[in-house]
Formats: C-alpha cells, structure tokens, sequence
C-alpha cells in the first residue's frame, strides 16, 4: 500500500508478476445476518470473510479492501466503527488492509460492502471451469447446519487453497461453498461442461447438521443443501491425489465423488440406488 484510506483514492503498488484478481460480495440485514441478533462486529467480518473466501475459492492471496455502508439512520457512528473493527479484524489474519471505502445513512436496512483486491503469488489462479471426466470431487471440510452460528463465524480457507496446489494437487476447478453443495456443485460442473456423482456415504457431516435433524431433515440432507459452509470443494485427477508428496497426507480434504462426462449431478445412496442431486440450498444470489 503506497497510499492508504484518507485521500480520494487509495494506491497500490503491484508486483509485475502478480495476475490482480477482484471481486465484490455484500451483506443485507435479515438475509445474510440480522441486526437484532448479531453484533456489529461479526456482521464487518462475516462480510470480509466471504470475500476473503471468494480469494480462497481461486487460490489467490488477498492484497486489499474496500467497504461500503448503507447504515440505518437511527445507527451511529460507534456501530459503524464496530463494523469497520470486524472487517479489519478479518482481514488482519490475512495482512489484507482497508484502503478505502464509503459510508452513508439511508432510512433502509444496513447493506455492508466489501470489495477485494488478491493476488496470484505464484499460483495460477484456479477457475470453475477445468473439471476432467475422471477426475474425484472433494471437499475441505464438513458441512452443513451453519445456521446453528457457522454462518457467522467461518474461517476463509486460503492457507488451505495455496496448500493444496502447493502440495502437488493440481486442482482443476475450485469454488467455495456458500450456497450448498447442491447447488455449487453444479455451477462447478456447468461451467466445466461436466457432470458428477457424489457418494452420500462420503460426505463430511458437521455435528451442527447432526444437532438439526430434530427438523426431520437428515444430517446428510443438511450437509448438501445448507449452505454457508465456506469450505472449498475441489476436483482434481485422480493421480495427482495419490501420495507423491509426503505433505499429502496432511492436506485438508475428504474425496466426495467422481466427475463423469456426461452432465448431471447426482448423488449416490447405495451402488444400485442413486438420484439426481436437486438443488434445495439458500440462493442468496435471487
Ligand atoms: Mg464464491
């Protein structure tokens, strides 16, 4: 950073080698979070962290931030800089700084902002679209029932992107899991031009899914429908997932399933009983 927030804009000075990667994801108050229930504070890092997240999902490194507000008029300016406070926070475990942003008192409900700016450091940068017919599906973590408060209070996984490429696994296609793997998964595959099957029995289960059940739903119909989880999923050919490389082992992930030639998603329960994957997740993006 050549010139910090204080002037119009902020500078940047970029390395020659560097791809810059940018992108923009909000917050509204009673859908992504609700203000009546949720501090200020969580709310600036929820809406860093997913974009710290999108970072994760290509494998870059985060360089810089902006943010907005749209605060309600009867919101001060102490609730502002608590915003402010959880958005730095977040990016702090990065080193990504605030170099800028806007805020503005309007008599709707708060909108928080933040624009980021990442890096490619070394790694090219990994997209939706190179899945190979053969390749396995995995994911970083487990998932579902982040309502119960994950939702909040994720961990972006960008040590664990450059981690997995720098350990030898050569991903093909990479996101990260904000809407359910449901309805993720088969952007991935349409933006690959591919299909998959996802074995039911394979898929991590959070215990916050287990927790949910009572709602007459199974774990593992929270774990592929939820959202929110934040955890990467990844393919990647199958022989570059075997253990060439003696830091394999210790990567963070768990194989869900296999990527077909022909589309489709579907989700196996058994070898002789698999239906299509339909997609039942959160759509925030409505
Ligand atoms: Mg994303």
């Amino acid at each position: 950073v050549v010139l910090p927030a204080g002037d119009d804009l902020g500078i940047l000075k970029w390395n020659a080698d560097d791809l810059l990667l940018v992108g923009t994801d909000q917050v509204l108050d009673g859908v992504h979070f609700d203000s009546s229930v949720h501090p200020p504070r969580a709310i600036g890092r929820k809406v860093m962290n997913r974009n710290l997240s999108d970072c994760a999902a290509m494998a870059c490194l985060p360089a810089a931030a902006v943010v907005t507000l749209a605060l309600p008029r009867d919101r001060g300016i102490d609730y502002a800089k608590e915003i402010y406070l959880g958005v730095q926070e977040a990016g702090d475990v990065y080193a990504c700084p605030i170099v800028g942003g806007d805020t503005a008192s309007w008599p709707g409900k708060l909108v928080a902002t933040v624009t980021i700016f990442g890096r490619s450091h070394g790694i090219e940068p990994v997209r939706r679209s190179g899945a190979k017919p053969g390749d396995i599906v995995c994911v970083t973590g487990p998932l579902g029932g982040s309502i119960r408060g994950r939702h909040m209070t994720f961990a972006p996984r960008i040590f664990e992107a450059r981690q997995i490429i720098a350990g030898g696994l050569a991903a093909t296609a990479m996101l990260d899991l904000s809407d359910g793997l449901s309805r993720d998964l088969p952007r991935l595959c349409a933006a690959s031009g591919v299909g998959a099957v996802v074995r039911a029995s394979a898929i991590p289960v959070h215990e916050d899914a287990i927790e949910l059940r009572r709602d007459g739903r199974s774990p593992v119909e929270h774990a592929l429908h939820d959202g929110e989880d934040y955890e990467l999923l990844f393919t990647c050919p199958v022989d570059r997932a075997a253990p060439m490389n003696p830091n394999h082992r210790t990567l963070p992930f768990v194989q869900i399933g296999t990527v077909t030639a022909e589309p489709g998603v579907w989700i196996e329960h058994d070898e002789d009983r698999r239906e299509p994957l339909e997609p039942k997740g959160w759509d925030h993006s409505l």
